[in-house]
């Protein structure tokens, strides 16, 4: 339902949390934030108000240079703290958050199962994750680009994985995504108010496009022939 990340200097949770705050009113089942920090990447992420998860980070943070964070509204699999996103590999490397629907992701299932890779989910998103790590070449970009083209159906997604702290990767096919160009920081959003707080200056991904975030700015790529795409910085004029 709603997707909020970070890279960059500032405490990945803080500006996370702060901004799936600030998309509370789009409703949602459950919430959740992985990041990377000194200890590697750590996740949390329970049922209820945004509150349980807020409650419980103060008392164990996690901080982090990078971060993706999610708030659930079930489409497959009941509301639980299994199915909350963000969704993680079986080594815990790579992590996802995914708003919308992969509408093939039994046959993918089923074939990973094969394979041996056991899910702890009801979820459609929990694919992605083995897929990832099944896929993992070395290159977060170009995995995540391959993964994608064997899934359908509308859907955004915010990954990132530990093997390579300087990178997250947004991609949108038919459902919203921004990107926040800051100072030495970049930002994902399912909606501008998410991360107007920290940047005026926005790439509004269109459909079948992927963004590369780091702390140097930003690139966007077109999914299908993974070739750059030029885009116009958009400054948001309005206020909250
Ligand atoms: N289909 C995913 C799920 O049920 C994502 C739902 C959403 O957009 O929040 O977990």
């Amino acid at each position: 339902c709603g997707i909020v990340g970070y890279i960059g200097d500032k405490s990945a949770q803080e500006v996370i949390i702060g901004g799936l705050r600030k998309l509370e009113y789009r409703g949602y089942d459950s919430a959740g934030i992985a990041v990377l920090n000194e200890q590697g990447l750590q996740m949390d992420k329970a049922q209820g108000r945004l509150a349980v998860l807020e409650d419980r980070l103060e008392s164990q943070p996690l901080g982090g240079f990078m971060g993706i964070g999610h708030t659930r509204w079930a489409t497959h699999g009941k509301p639980s703290d299994e199915n909350s996103h963000p969704h993680l590999d079986e080594k815990g490397d790579f992590a996802v958050v995914h708003n919308g629907i992969i509408e093939n992701f039994m046959p993918i299932k089923e074939e990973l199962l094969k394979k041996g890779y056991t899910f702890t989910s009801e979820t459609d998103t929990e694919v992605i994750a083995h897929l990832l790590a099944d896929m993992y070449d070395g290159d977060i970009v170009s995995t995540a680009r391959k993964a994608v083209q064997r899934m359908r159906g509308a859907y955004a997604l915010g990954i990132m994985t530990k093997h390579e702290p300087d990178k997250l990767v947004a991609i949108r096919l038919a459902s919203p995504l921004v990107v926040g160009i800051g100072e030495r920081e970049s930002f994902i959003g399912s909606d501008i108010p998410a991360i107007l707080e920290h940047t005026r200056d926005v790439y509004i991904l269109n459909e079948g496009e992927m963004a590369v975030l780091s702390r140097d700015g930003v690139e966007l790529f077109d999914v299908e022939t993974g070739k750059k795409v030029e885009r116009d910085v958009f400054h948001v004029e309005w206020d909250l």
